[in-house]
């Protein structure tokens, strides 16, 4: 079992459904109100659990009800939240989110609590870090927290994944301690600041790859995925299904990529693992109910396989 530690966020989704948008100070009756657990580094841990690896989570809820709701939940996954701290005077963090007849969303993230991750609260759970065989983050959660747990990492040769989401440049110290960098093509261009459109995805994951000195992988939605190690591009198509939600396809990629490197799979092998993982998710509402077990994963696997070329 590849033990993973991720350090990230975990919010609660406020999802209402309304007929339309709301023009600035327009109230309208809204259809029905839903709660979902959420938040990048919830999802990435749940989906690395789900696919069996045994993962410890590092962050921060408020002393709140949806705190303590989104720790159970995280518990009953098997995630390991003795570093999930609650702390008083925040607010768990909240994703307001407003969904019209026609299934665009509007969202907005209240940060609260995941923003009060510290570089101490990081440093208190650096055994977990040390004895990892992989640390995951993404970028909701602060840099200088991602920074010292990346530094703790490389010190003990423990695996750096980053996916580099929500977009934003990165400061090479960051960089550096990064083994591998998931990004989808988006966050590819922001990142590298690379938005010539005249280049391929090809092009901009190489210059990633010069910029971490590590691997890069690029998500390429329907499309799969590429992989650049500097010298050798790898592109795996995704498995064909029918998309029902797009929502977590990313954080389903990273947490089973995450899985598959640290079982030592190949790159292709690894790549098709997070394909099927991602393209689970899409097949599926919601984001963390959407997150596929190994079995289900294996089977997208071989029906890929048989399915005539
Ligand atoms: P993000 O969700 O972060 O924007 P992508 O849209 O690139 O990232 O999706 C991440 C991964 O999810 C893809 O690399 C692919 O494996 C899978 N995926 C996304 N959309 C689809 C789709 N329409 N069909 C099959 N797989 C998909």
């Amino acid at each position: 079992m590849p033990r993973i530690v991720v350090v990230g966020s975990v919010n609660m989704d406020l999802v209402v459904t309304t007929p339309r948008f709301a023009a600035p100070g327009e109230t309208l009756l809204g259809g029905s109100f839903q709660t979902f657990p959420g938040g990048k580094g919830a999802n990435q841990a749940v989906a690395a659990a789900r696919l069996g690896a045994e993962v410890t989570f590092i962050g921060c809820v408020g002393r709140d009800p949806w705190g303590a709701e989104l720790r159970e939940l995280l518990a009953s996954e098997q995630i390991d939240v003795a570093h999930l701290l609650s702390r008083g005077g925040e607010r768990t963090g909240v994703a307001v989110i407003t969904v019209d007849a026609a299934g665009q969303n509007s969202i907005i993230v209240a940060s609260g609590a995941n923003m009060a991750l510290t570089t101490r609260d990081v440093e208190a759970a650096r055994e977990a870090i040390e004895q990892a065989d992989a640390l995951l983050m993404q970028l909701e959660s602060p840099l200088p927290a991602v920074q010292r747990a990346a530094e703790i990492a490389r010190q003990h040769d423990v695996p750096v994944i980053l996916n580099a989401a929500p977009a934003q440049r990165l400061p090479a110290a960051l960089l550096e301690c990064v083994d591998v960098l998931i990004v989808n093509e988006w966050e590819s261009r922001v990142v590298s600041n690379l938005h010539d459109p005249a280049l391929s995805q090809a092009q901009v994951a190489s210059h990633l790859c010069s910029l971490s000195g590590g691997h890069v992988v690029v998500t390429l939605g329907r499309d799969g995925a590429v992989h650049c190690d500097g010298q050798t591009t790898t592109r795996r198509p995704a498995p064909r299904v029918d998309v029902i939600d797009t929502t977590a396809a990313g954080d389903a990629f990273a947490g089973a990529w995450t899985v598959g490197w640290c079982e030592g799979l190949s790159i292709e092998q690894t790549l098709a693992l997070a394909n099927a993982a991602g393209a689970a998710a899409v097949s599926r509402r919601g984001a963390i109910p959407s997150l596929p077990r190994r079995s289900e994963v294996e089977s997208l696997l071989s029906a890929a396989k048989s399915r005539p070329k």
